[in-house]
């Protein structure tokens, strides 16, 4: 016997029939013996609903009687949810997140779980009740209702999973699970039977995601597996929670971000500080700022580009004239017609070769790359957005995505004891960490003093040029680390990357040979380099990270080489004189931060 919670979306709980449809799934798990927690959105579109009616009352409505108006949704759905499970001869309770015991702190609209009180959810639990909870709300210390935020019931499921410690989380939706890319792109799109949650969430952040981000992020800290599972049929869905072993795919899904723009700082000083002073700018505007791209400077100058949701771009180009002006040199460019197409995979980790083949399959597709930036699981590239489509395809294709998933999928349940006492203290632990859930959480600073830079400066902007380098690499064994590339405003690129130390003799034999072939171009390398990683949650999406560690940076007066992010991690690659001085700033400037 276990314990299953069980969210039922919108879509999912719209009719009477679908309220029938959702009471038999838990009724059935009952059944089956499991203890069952439900949690159940509004029906249907009732929050944008009651939203528009609020908003032809006021322009201004109080955030106060926002969140009671909005929490009414639930409310009704729980209350309806539980007559049919009753109907159907199965003993329940619908309670509102008051009731439960659900403590959050006062910030209406977006507020925060502080505390969740399982007393009385284990009591009906005990009693084979089927407890039925509204998702996305619950209540302040004075008692005042609160909501979590649009799409905040997969918070509450995953929140309420983690503090009864439920054997999975199962969130009903309208899709069959998820899918390695867009099925609607690429017809041979397979739904994933197992994706982890760091994959999750960077299929999340790059808008691949059918959940909401934050609550990934939960049930990877707690541990809680989940499960989106389709309402509409008996599909298993997709389970996200580790990867077995042996089982990590190399490349579990592709996103493609189609309207991105694209920004360059030029002719900056070469000092650091710089980028401190250009990304303090993009945080102030709260820019979420994606694929940095460093490239070692040849003269005395820097330059950095980045991509930007094109909706930001405006904003950005306002920042990056602050920025130019406040250090006193640099110019601004920007190109609008770029897609962003990501891979995604835990096996990327210790897999060499992976990111050749993805730059052969867009050679032979004849697609440019604009630009590159990887880290450990991810590889993303900037396209023209004309070729967008035809990238993603051939990318799918190239990986064997379209091929039937090899992997069984898993059915059965975690084991675990039937209900969960309030002994012990893991309430308390659970709910004391939750409450910071939502900020940064940074878990470690790593230093690599094992690792070289090779970079390649005036290589021809042609197709096919990275995968010739890429394979070459891979051709002989050698496991490349980090890989930026950018193309210069003079209509050249230039790429640079990390080997380890032990490898580079033989890897710069290896690119020799295929530079030698590009008139014009220069190979550079500094045989010893340091990088250094923050590990973390919420690293992309907290727009303040970047900002945070350039200041730390430039505070001890290291010069940063090259640079990525990620969902989960931050590389900086630094001067190897610098990388101890420099993790020591890190470590400080990011301890201070979890201690706010
Ligand atoms: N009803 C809320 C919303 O529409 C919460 C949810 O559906 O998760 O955002
Ligand atoms: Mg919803």
């Amino acid at each position: 016997m276990g314990l299953i919670v069980q969210k039922f979306g919108g879509t999912s709980v719209a009719t009477a029939e679908k309220i029938r449809a959702a009471a038999q799934r838990a009724v059935a798990a009952k059944r089956d013996g499991h203890h069952v927690v439900m949690v159940v959105s509004a029906r249907g579109k009732k929050t944008d609903e009651l939203l528009t009616l609020a908003a032809e009352l006021t322009d201004a409505p109080p955030r106060r009687e926002m969140d009671m108006l909005l929490s009414t949704g639930e409310q009704e759905s729980v209350a309806l949810m539980s007559m049919a499970i009753q109907e159907l001869g199965e003993p329940a309770i619908s309670l509102t997140g008051g009731q439960i015991g659900i403590i959050t702190d006062s910030q209406h609209s977006k507020a925060r779980i502080r505390q969740i009180s399982i007393e009385r959810m284990r009591r009906h639990l005990a009693d084979g009740t089927i407890v039925v909870a509204c998702g996305f709300q619950g209540v302040d210390d004075e008692g005042n209702i609160t909501t979590l935020g649009r799409g905040g019931s997969d918070t509450t499921a995953t929140a309420l999973a983690a503090v009864l410690k439920a054997d999975e989380c199962q969130i009903y939706t309208d899709v069959e699970g998820v899918f390695t890319t867009d099925p609607r792109i690429v017809k041979g799109a397979r739904k994933i039977n197992t994706v982890s949650h760091d994959e999750m969430l960077e299929l999340a952040s790059l808008g691949a995601g059918v959940m909401h981000s934050r609550s990934i992020e939960f049930a990877k800290k707690f541990d809680v597996p989940l499960r989106v599972r389709p309402s509409f049929s008996d599909g298993l869905g997709t389970l996200i929670a580790p990867h077995g072993e042996e089982h990590a795919p190399v490349v579990t899904g592709l996103a493609l971000v189609r309207k991105e723009s694209r920004v360059t700082l030029a002719d900056l000083p070469d000092r650091p500080g710089v980028m401190s002073v250009i990304f303090a700018k993009l945080a102030h505007r709260k820019i979420p700022v994606d694929m940095v791209v460093q490239n070692v400077g040849t003269d005395d100058t820097a330059e950095v580009s980045f991509t930007v949701p094109e909706d930001d771009l405006a904003a950005t180009l306002t920042a990056a004239q602050d920025a130019i002006q406040e250090l006193g040199a640099g110019s601004v460019h920007s190109g609008t017609n770029v897609a962003k197409l990501s891979a995604v995979g835990d096996g990327m980790r210790s897999h060499s070769g992976v990111a050749a083949q993805m730059f052969r399959s867009l050679a032979d597709a004849g697609v440019n790359i604009e630009m590159i930036t990887t880290s450990d699981i991810k590889i993303s590239v900037l396209v023209n957005r004309d070729d967008a489509d035809k990238s993603l395809q051939t990318v799918h294709a190239g990986f064997g995505l379209d091929q039937a998933d090899a992997r069984t999928p898993s059915i059965g349940y975690r084991q675990s004891p039937s209900v969960p006492t309030t002994e012990g203290s893991l309430e308390s632990q659970v709910v004391g960490s939750l409450a910071n859930m939502e900020d940064l959480v940074v878990s470690d600073v790593d230093l690599d003093e094992r690792q070289s830079r090779i970079s390649i400066h005036h290589i021809p902007d042609t197709p096919g040029v990275c995968a010739d380098l890429f394979e070459a690499v891979a051709e002989g064994d050698v496991m490349v680390d980090m890989i930026v590339q950018n193309i210069s405003r003079q209509g050249s690129a230039e790429v640079s990357f990390t080997v380890l130390r032990d490898d580079i003799d033989r890897c710069l034999l290896l690119v020799r040979e295929v530079v030698s072939q590009w008139e014009g171009a220069e190979l550079s390398y500094d045989r010893e380099i340091d990088k250094l990683t923050v590990t973390g949650i919420g690293l992309r999406s907290h727009t303040g990270v970047g900002e945070m560690l350039f200041r730390a940076l430039a505070d001890a007066d290291v010069n940063v080489q090259m640079i990525n992010t990620s969902e989960v991690r931050l590389s900086v690659v630094v001067g190897a004189d610098r990388g101890q001085q420099a993790a020591a700033s890190l470590h400080t400037a990011f301890a201070r931060s979890d201690e706010q």
